[in-house]
């Protein structure tokens, strides 16, 4: 019997400049808010990293960056709405200005324990800024300083995000819908 490929399509949600000109919107709030002082970017791997890189380019008070990875635990713990780290920082962020770069807050459970990890790191301060928000979905409380937009419950790909490691290159934010 021949095997049924599923066919895939991606619309664009969000175009190139779209995300461009938030990006830079965000990018002037942040130097603002952080005037005199220096930031931390903290990247979560990998679907972060486009937006971490546009955003630290346009950030005009000096900028660090370090790179996280993590995996929620399987079924029964990740009810519980922990993580595990596969990739901790290279830097200590004490005394730190961090700012952790999400791609997308969906239930909260990575990001509200990545805080609290964090949190225990006694940075000087910890905000979240997120390209993405999808507040139907929240199971926890999870406090976004910088939101790029908010978006429906659709499964989106591209700028760094991506469905079974694919369309991360796609310059704008799109829905991947199966057919
Ligand atoms: P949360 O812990 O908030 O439920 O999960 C957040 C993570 O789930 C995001 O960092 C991202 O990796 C993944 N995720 C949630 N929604 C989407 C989506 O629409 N597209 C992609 N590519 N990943 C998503």
């Amino acid at each position: 019997m021949a095997e049924q490929v599923m066919e895939e399509k991606v619309t664009v949600l969000i175009s190139e400049e779209e995300v461009d000109r938030r990006v830079r919107e965000i990018a002037k709030k942040i130097s603002e808010d952080y005037a005199g002082k220096s930031v931390r970017l903290v990247c979560v791997l990998k679907g972060s990293v486009f937006f971490t890189c546009e955003l630290a380019k346009r950030i005009t008070v000096p900028v660090t960056m370090d790179f996280i990875s993590c995996s929620s635990y399987g079924n029964g713990t990740e009810s519980m709405g922990r993580v595990k780290i596969t990739k901790d920082l290279d830097e200590p962020v004490k005394d730190k200005h961090v700012i952790v770069i999400e791609d997308i807050v969906d239930s909260g459970r990575t990001l509200n324990s990545l805080l609290a990890l964090l949190s225990t790191r006694k940075p000087a301060s910890l905000r979240l800024c997120t390209l993405l928000d999808k507040p139907d979905r929240r199971e926890v409380d999870v406090k976004v300083d910088y939101t790029g937009f908010q978006i429906e419950n659709k499964f989106v790909v591209g700028y760094g995000m991506d469905f079974d490691q694919k369309y991360r290159n796609l310059p704008f934010v799109g829905v991947l819908e199966k057919e």
